[in-house]
């Protein structure tokens, strides 16, 4: 047997012991009684050890190399070469940070995460503060090990969106401030309050039938997948045939349920995309966390929140909401679900203000690991960018410095990947109108096939085969270009605000 397939075998081990976690990651947030929380951890830890110990094994590493010298006359486009390429990254990965620093991450985020929903609780930022200078400190001595070489936020970064460089994004952001500030001023300035349509009352059971209804107009297979509640929406997949969207309920806020299942649908069918040859290999799954996010938010946004989605769906909701939604005509929806306003919450956020939410925490992510700043003084300069960039100040640390769930985890690095894939998105739309055509019309009249089969034949079907930007350069024709998300906020946003479209 060539020592590719070699290589194949033993990841097929590998990847089904992350599977085995991953279902029962997925259980833990969805149906497991509170008590089996303990020995839930345990389990995981003992998976996560097995599938470790055979990634870091002296045979994986022999078998890597001999595949290497074989994928050496192979054209670098084939899969073959692709394959051991993507294992040399992740065993890399792997392999450089000593053992004992991955089990002190894991006691540390593990206690730093309870630390932090009680901290939350009660408000206390100073409860949290040692645990979160223990994870800066980890997460330095982490890039370290890593390597890097101009930044050491490049080192953490990479670890969720690989090739991205740290002073790339620094520019990519900063080119936004200035027009998405003024933007949300202007919108500001006109005055015009929430209609609140979409805080009336939404029956449960029925947002529960809407929720599947939609996904599946959409695409997602329920031959190869289900949707569940849980408390944070997230998406998770055994495989292509396997994959798990969640969701949640608010009688008195229907985007909530709504636009998240369609957010984690995109998930969902980006996984359901990944090709069978790659099953049980490196290869399966996204090309990173910015890509994922690039499909998520593409159909939340640029198929969900579009006029046209509206004009197709609303007299469909109108059937499971006859009373709430009676006297509400499509445009009157369609402003409904694209309000924008300053707001604490980052995961609430409408497109305008989202990505000002993200800017922040990648400036103070960076700041953090710069050592630029000191600790204690966070919450103050959380509550200062807030006040700059939205013009609002947290009233409690609670809703501001400690609303996220990432540092406790040890995921400095993570936040970028939400804007990045954000642009994406917008970028993809473009390329796909301009091939496609009458994207628009197509939504409007429910054929959604044409739009997942661009994407299925442009992204997913490469599974990890290429870093993000060189996939997105394929895709699209160029790298990842800012541009397309300003002038598609500023045209559609000016239209419902009625503000001039150039400034
Ligand atoms: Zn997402």
């Amino acid at each position: 047997m060539s020592a590719i397939n070699r290589l194949r075998e033993l990841e097929r081990e590998i990847v089904h012991l992350h599977d085995a976690a991953a279902v029962l990651g997925w259980d833990q947030q969805t149906y497991m009684p509170k008590g089996a929380a303990a020995g839930r951890a345990e389990q995981l830890a003992t998976l996560s050890t097995l599938a470790h110990q055979k990634l870091t094994s002296d045979e994986f590493r022999s078998t890597l190399e001999e595949a290497e010298k074989e994928s050496a006359t192979l054209d670098p486009d084939s899969d073959d070469a692709a394959l051991v390429r993507v294992t040399r990254r992740d065993f890399d990965k792997a392999t450089k940070v000593p053992e004992e620093l991955v089990t002190e991450e894991s006691r540390l985020t593990a206690l730093a995460h309870e630390v932090w929903v009680e901290a939350r609780k009660k408000n206390d930022f100073g409860l949290f503060l040692p645990y979160l200078e223990k994870i800066v400190d980890l997460s330095l001595r982490k890039a370290d090990h890593l390597g890097y070489e101009d930044h050491p936020y490049d080192a953490l970064l990479d670890q969720f969106e690989p090739g991205a460089k740290t002073a790339e994004v620094k520019a990519l952001f900063q080119s936004l401030r200035e027009p998405l500030v003024g933007l949300l001023r202007e919108i500001q300035a006109t005055g015009i309050e929430s209609s609140g349509i979409m805080t009336r009352s939404y029956p449960i059971e029925k947002q529960k039938e809407v929720t599947n209804d939609v996904v599946q107009r959409i695409g997602f297979d329920f031959e190869t997948g289900r949707q569940d509640i849980a408390p944070h929406p997230f998406c998770t997949s055994f495989g292509n045939k396997d994959v798990r969207l969640t969701t949640r309920f608010d009688e008195h806020y229907l985007p909530g349920s709504l636009y998240a299942s369609m957010h984690e649908a995109g998930h969902g069918m980006y996984e359901q995309g990944s090709p069978d040859e790659y099953e049980g290999t490196f290869l399966r799954g996204g090309a990173s966390l910015g890509i994922h996010e690039s499909q998520s938010r593409f159909w939340e946004n640029q198929v969900g929140r579009s006029r046209a989605f509206t004009n197709y769906y609303l007299p469909r909701l109108k059937e499971f909401f006859p009373e709430s939604l009676a006297d509400v005509d499509e445009e009157a929806f369609y402003r409904a679900a694209n309000e924008v306003k300053a707001s604490l919450i980052r995961v609430e956020a409408d497109e305008v203000t989202y990505p000002l939410h993200i800017m922040l925490r990648f400036e103070i992510e960076t700041a953090m690991v710069e050592r630029k700043v000191n600790l204690k003084e966070l919450p103050e300069l959380w509550n200062s960018k807030m006040e700059e960039y939205l013009g609002i100040t947290p009233p409690s640390d609670a809703d501001g410095v400690l609303q996220d769930v990432h540092w406790s985890g040890g995921m400095i690095g993570y936040f970028p990947t939400y804007l990045l894939g954000t642009l994406a998105a917008a970028q993809i739309w473009n390329a796909m109108q301009s091939e496609l055509g009458g994207l628009e019309a197509r939504i409007e009249a429910g054929e959604f096939q044409p739009i997942l089969g661009w994407l299925r034949e442009r992204v997913h079907r490469y599974g990890r085969k290429y870093l993000p930007n060189e996939l997105l350069k394929r895709a699209t024709g160029s790298e990842l270009d800012s541009t397309h998300m300003m002038n598609y906020l500023r045209a559609k946003y000016s239209e419902i605000y009625g503000l001039s479209v150039t400034v």
